[in-house]
């Protein structure tokens, strides 16, 4: 028998590298007409790198002190940034300890009791209640100014210092963009948890001009609903736990494969296995070839 035009569709895909959950997943994808993407993982390689480490003076803690704290409340963490942080203490053979109460809070940051103190890192606008005229905050400037991800690394509550990450742009995040954009026949949004100086820098390179910072889970979900109340059927693509939600409530779901969570890869209708953003636009097309032999 020969195939029908979306199970063969769909056996295409795989090829391309894509895995398109079902039938009706494929068939979905023909039908976006807005694109939302994450940027950390997805936009980006997703194997950030720690560039700076800078204790605060009043914390009299060294360089390498900031740093093995920071990775031992990171240890447990699946997210890109963690494992940057921990990769950067074992490249500088600092004994890792381990910890207890280690908690995750989606979009914001990580904690955890590390010899009996409290560990927090993470984005700087979460973690300090009060973060106007604070010395950390400022330092956390300058290096997002830079087009950094700065993480505020905080013990017992008191910041002791920050940590400056960075990621490379994928090779065709841009003509990805723009092949997308023609497909859907309007130009990508940006919805990124990091903060909007990176993201606006990363933003320019890629040729997006609406972009949506600072967002916490939900917040890219009600992103995503506002287009889709608009009359959009949207395709995100995101890697993180914090894409889940916003994979879930989209009209389609697409998941970096090789540094995804798990949660975002069981959320996705569909999973890109084979790590290149080109096979992308590339199912999209596959749908509706296929659309067009069915009806
Ligand atoms: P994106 O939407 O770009 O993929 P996330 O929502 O995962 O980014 O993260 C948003 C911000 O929250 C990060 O830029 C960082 O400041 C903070 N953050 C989230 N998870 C962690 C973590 N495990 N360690 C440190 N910071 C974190
Ligand atoms: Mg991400």
């Amino acid at each position: 028998a020969t195939m029908p035009p979306l199970l063969s569709a769909i056996a295409n895909a795989g090829r391309h590298g894509v895995l398109v959950k079902s039938a009706v997943v494929m068939e979905r994808l023909g039908q976006v007409d807005a694109v939302a993407l994450d940027k950390t993982g997805t936009l980006t390689e997703g194997t950030p790198r720690v560039t700076d480490i800078r204790p605060l003076a009043a914390s009299g803690l060294s360089e390498g002190e900031l740093l093995r704290l920071a990775a031992a409340a990171e240890h447990p963490s699946e997210h890109p940034l963690a494992r940057a942080i921990v990769d950067a203490a074992r490249l500088r053979s600092l004994g890792i300890p381990l910890v207890e109460d280690f908690v995750s809070t989606p979009g914001a940051g990580v904690s955890a009791r590390v010899e009996g103190r409290t560990v927090a890192v993470g984005s700087p606008a979460r973690l300090l209640d009060n973060p106007t005229g604070r010395p950390s905050i400022a330092m956390a400037a300058g290096l997002e100014e830079e087009g950094r991800t700065a993480v505020l690394v905080t013990l017992d509550g008191t910041p002791v210092g920050v940590l400056g990450i960075a990621d490379r742009l994928r090779e065709e995040a841009a003509t990805t963009v723009a092949a997308l954009g023609e497909l859907a026949g309007s130009a990508p949004v940006l919805v990124t948890g990091d903060n909007p100086c990176a993201a606006a820098r990363l933003a320019s390179e890629v040729g997006i001009t609406d972009v949506r910072a600072g967002l916490l889970p939900q917040d890219k979900v009600s992103v995503v609903q506002e287009m889709e109340q608009a009359g959009r059927k949207v395709l995100v693509v995101g890697d993180g736990v914090n894409d889940a939600p916003a994979l879930a409530s989209a009209h389609t779901g697409i998941a970096m494969g090789r540094a995804g969570s798990d949660l975002a890869l069981e959320t996705a209708d569909a999973v890109v296995v084979r790590d290149e953003l080109a096979t992308i636009p590339a199912v999209v097309r596959l749908s509706r070839q296929a659309r067009r032999l069915v009806v």
